[in-house]
């Protein structure tokens, strides 16, 4: 195999674009090759509700370290920022007995700091990852979150609301890690204390994006040499070069960045020549794709309340979280995400199915008479063959290190990228735009 000078990158989307973008700052030439007909990759715009609406990311998470946060800046790209404790919280108690749902938000506002004070930390996060993991004797990182919150219940004795309190933490690590609480590694944690701002319960500066995801991907792929329908099958390495390839056509190149989903890794779907070393396969052993689904609902009319961020619905069947754009923009559109073993159900339900039962719920907790839908879009990401899941999780037994391991170059030819090598970050699209710049980095020092 004899080196080339140019490199290929395997994959359009944040990941993959920012690593292109990154080496032809820096002089270097690289094709992209991706699978589908368009970039993005789990950024996906759509317009049929005659507003942007993200099916995949649509906040921007972190500090105003965020480099995306940047570039929204640079493009005037429309924002607004999320206040996670202005939400309804619909909470069912016991059968028909419907609690005020802004009361049940103050509750539970109130409860989570008391679910704070009872574990005796200003913040939750550094909190259990030193104190509980260690002292009640989890065995480090060799727990699922479901232990912990276990463990966690303990302290919360005496209080009414405890099942309450810890049924919406259930909720928020499902939807938030795309997980049910049994099968996340404690290593989770590792990421939520890196992201969550020390002392708070929710982040203050996350951005939901209302003018389009898209358009940061667009503005990342301009002047790229991108090859669309270049579905990579095969990757062979040694130490003179690297062949890909595709269903259709082979290239050389001295090296290769691969961005692909960690859920593309796994289906086996590239094949490596050599295999790939133990370390990476380790990795990929303790880290797999969560799901979160999102269902978006257009009404003729808004019958929520208008003020609220978030609608948060603890005790029903398919427990959404609704984003609200009566808030954001002024429509009668719910954006519904679900995560967990629900999204499981969502991939498997029809649309007429899940419509029912969304607005079925609606009705339940809302005791109001819920119109028919005017327009309906229900996202799988599942089943999406390139895709395979929404954003990677840490399984029971992960170190944490995972990310790291999986980017380790292989013999200066193979590099990986993608938001599961981001080691503080990962399953964020800050996280896969950094892991691409810090892969082209190494690549460029080789
Ligand atoms: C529902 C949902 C909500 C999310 N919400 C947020 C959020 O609010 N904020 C946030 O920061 N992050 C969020 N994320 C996560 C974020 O979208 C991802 O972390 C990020 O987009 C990953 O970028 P990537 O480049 O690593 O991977 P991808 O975007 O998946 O890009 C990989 C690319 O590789 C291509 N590909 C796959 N297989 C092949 C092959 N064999 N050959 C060639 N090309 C191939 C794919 O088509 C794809 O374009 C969300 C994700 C989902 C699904």
């Amino acid at each position: 195999m004899s080196a080339q000078d140019s490199i290929v990158i395997v994959g359009a989307g944040c990941a993959g674009l920012s690593a292109a973008r990154y080496l032809k700052q820096h002089g270097q030439q690289a094709i992209v090759l991706e699978a589908r007909d368009c970039i993005g990759g789990r950024v996906r715009t759509i317009h049929d509700f005659g507003i942007p609406v993200d099916l995949g990311a649509a906040w921007l998470h972190g500090g105003s370290g965020n480099p995306l946060k940047k570039i929204a800046q640079e493009i005037s790209l429309e924002r607004r920022v999320s206040d996670f404790s202005n939400l309804a919280f619909y909470g069912i108690q016991s059968e028909g007995d419907v609690i005020d749902p802004l009361k049940a938000a103050d509750n539970l506002l109130v409860g989570l700091q008391a679910l704070e004070k009872a574990m005796k930390s200003a913040s939750l996060w550094p909190y259990l990852r030193t104190v509980v993991g260690r002292s009640v004797g989890l065995g480090g990182s060799r727990a699922s979150i479901a232990d912990v919150l276990d463990r966690a219940a303990a302290n919360l004795k005496g209080r009414q609301d405890s099942s309450q309190l810890l049924a919406f933490m259930r909720m928020y690590f499902e939807d938030l890690d795309a997980s049910p609480v049994e099968e996340l590694g404690f290593a989770s944690l590792l990421v939520e204390s890196a992201t969550e701002p020390e002392g708070g319960m929710f982040p203050t500066d996350d951005q939901f994006v209302t003018g389009g995801m898209e358009k940061i991907l667009n503005y990342l792929a301009q002047d790229l040499e991108v090859h669309f329908n270049q579905v990579v099958k095969h990757i062979t390495y040694d130490q003179h070069g690297v062949e890909i390839q595709t269903q259709n056509e082979t290239f050389k190149a001295k090296a290769v960045i691969v961005t692909v989903p960690i859920s593309v890794l796994h289906s086996g779907q590239i094949t490596f020549k050599p295999d790939l070393p133990r370390l990476h396969q380790q990795a990929l052993r303790y880290m797999d794709m969560g799901l979160v689904n999102k269902v978006i609902l257009q009404f003729p009319r808004v019958f929520w309340s208008e003020s609220v961020d978030l609608v948060a619905m603890c005790n029903s069947p398919l427990r959404p979280i609704f984003i609200n754009y009566a808030h954001y923009k002024h429509v009668p559109v719910l954006i519904g995400i679900v995560g967990g073993q629900r999204a499981h159900r969502i991939e498997a339900l029809s649309d007429t199915a899940i419509t029912q039962e969304f607005c079925s719920e609606l009705q339940r907790v809302l005791q109001v008479t819920v119109p028919e839908p005017t327009k309906v879009v229900v996202q799988r990401w599942k089943q999406e063959e390139f895709a395979g899941g929404s954003y990677p999780r840490y399984l029971v037994g992960a170190t944490g290190l995972e990310p790291k391991h999986l980017a380790t170059p292989i013999q200066n030819r193979v590099f990986f990228a993608g938001d599961a090598t981001s080691l503080t970050e990962p399953g964020y699209l800050h996280g896969a735009f950094w892991s691409g710049e810090y892969a082209a980095q190494r690549l460029r020092k080789m």
